[in-house]
């Protein structure tokens, strides 16, 4: 039973989901809602939809990693931008398979980013603007045509930007909407601010979204298109770290920094900023393009400059946290949670737990070992290193010692030396125990062997 478990996952971590090609080009809703039924087959991957758009396309949300701390990345809030759909799809695609795999990407250690810091990646704001923008007006029954051509900028499904109502989405905002300059006053492909702040339903869905979360989320990198610039600034509570971000991003995908404090543009990174309180930056990727579309040759480009974007946030997020008071405040609850489990032991899953968030915030790597479904203290850390964990062989000696492994009977590879000590392999304890994972991937379970046949013969 628990080996069939076993090969389920397994399968499920070998399934492959392809990235995107510029040949693939325009990504579309239709390959968007393909893809998400492809990530969510993969392990560790949630998706879920933040609400649908006024023409009931479904806004797709995937979440990635453990992290109580969360950030999020969203595109194409503008129709003519979907470009960065395709990148945010692949930048979960990519993070998802790393993650599973459990390798690093650049000099990030995947698993061990998100599951301090998660990110919900939201590829596709504007679907039905996109789809306007793509396929033209035959994306739409032909009442909502009707509608499409009351606003009057037929002549501009190319250059559109506002979502399928004529509403701009980045000037939406509770955030200097009153001072928006430019405004259409009247419905248009683009620059019109709506007649109240939230009224689109792309943007309810997006701030109700945000608000139900509102001490977890701590970044936001909002992607639009074009020029290769990062704007950073504008109602920012707190300027040296958000500058300190946005250097980071800078130097990863070359953009030009852009100060913006002198526009009000009821724009939704800064509107995060004000009422979330978190970092948030607007980036334009792709050569300057006017009223256009990213060029399709800008693509190979584009994904090399921002692949490590949302992992640099993500990471830049945990840091932050790793800084602040809120910090130790949650180090002392959680010490105090532990010392009560350990006096009365019952509630073993919460203990774990525990341990796993006290790790967590402590910035510290280290894996649990679990007997029989007892935690066993050692003298020195678990090591995961190379797709493997290891445990020093003092504190295998000691397991023996306590009659928790029966001997060292066979003579172990794959030996590393770290701390000072002699290190093998978990795995190779595999002919005593039954070595499984729990969830948090960093706590290594171990059956004995003996009790898990009579266990699984009970049950047969
Ligand atoms: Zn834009």
């Amino acid at each position: 039973m628990k080996f069939k478990i076993l090969l389920s996952v397994l399968l499920i971590n070998l399934v492959l989901v392809s990235s995107v090609s510029a040949a693939e080009l325009p990504y579309t809703y239709e390959q968007l809602s393909s893809d998400i039924i492809a990530v969510s087959q993969l392990a560790n991957v949630e998706t879920f939809s933040i609400g649908q758009s006024e023409y009931g396309r479904e806004i797709y949300a995937i979440k990635i990693g453990k992290g109580e701390l969360s950030t999020i990345i969203i595109g194409t809030a503008h129709a003519r931008e979907w470009i960065n759909s395709a990148l945010i799809m692949d930048m979960a695609k990519l993070y998802a398979d790393v993650y599973n795999n459990y390798g690093y990407e650049g000099n990030y250690y995947v698993r061990d980013v998100l599951d301090k810091c998660s990110i919900v990646f939201i590829p596709m704001q504007n679907p039905d603007g996109a789809a306007l923008q793509e396929q033209g007006l035959s994306a739409f029954t032909p009442e909502q045509q009707e509608e499409i051509k009351k606003i009057g900028c037929d002549h501009k499904f190319k250059q559109w930007k506002a979502n399928a109502k004529g509403v701009d989405l980045n000037h939406q905002y509770n955030a200097g909407w009153e001072q928006v300059r430019n405004n259409q006053p009247y419905p248009s492909y683009h620059n019109h601010k709506g007649y109240a702040p939230e009224q689109a339903s792309e943007v309810k869905a997006t701030v109700e979204y945000i608000r139900s979360k509102p001490d977890s989320i701590k970044a936001l990198i909002s992607y639009h298109s074009s020029g290769n610039v990062i704007y950073w600034t504008s109602l920012n509570p707190d300027i040296d770290r958000d500058a300190r971000f946005a250097q980071k991003i800078r130097n990863a995908t070359g953009y030009f920094l852009i100060n913006n404090d002198w526009i009000p543009n009821a724009g939704l990174s800064p509107w995060f900023r004000k009422e979330i309180g978190g970092m948030a930056l607007t980036i334009e990727t792709g050569t300057f393009n006017g009223e256009n579309e990213v060029r399709y040759s800008d693509w190979p480009k584009i994904w090399n400059q921002n692949k490590m974007v949302g992992l640099i946030t993500a990471s830049e997020v945990y840091q932050n946290w790793f800084n602040s008071e809120e910090r130790q405040i949650k180090i002392d609850e959680l010490s105090g949670n532990i010392n009560q489990y350990k006096q009365e032991i019952h509630d073993i899953d919460k203990a774990l737990d525990d341990i796993r968030h006290l790790k967590q915030i402590n910035g510290d790597n280290e894996l649990t070992i679990i007997i029989d479904n007892k935690i066993i203290e050692l003298n020195n850390p678990l090591i995961a290193k190379n797709g493997l964990s290891y445990i020093s062989c003092k504190d295998l000696s000691k397991l023996i010692e306590i009659n928790e492994t029966p001997s060292r009977s066979r003579t172990y590879s794959n030996e590393i030396f770290e701390n000072g000590q002699i290190y093998i392999p978990i795995r190779q304890m595999a002919d005593t125990y039954e070595i499984q994972w729990a969830n948090d991937s960093k706590t290594v379970l171990l059956y004995s062997k003996l009790q898990t046949d009579e266990t699984s013969s009970e049950e047969d």
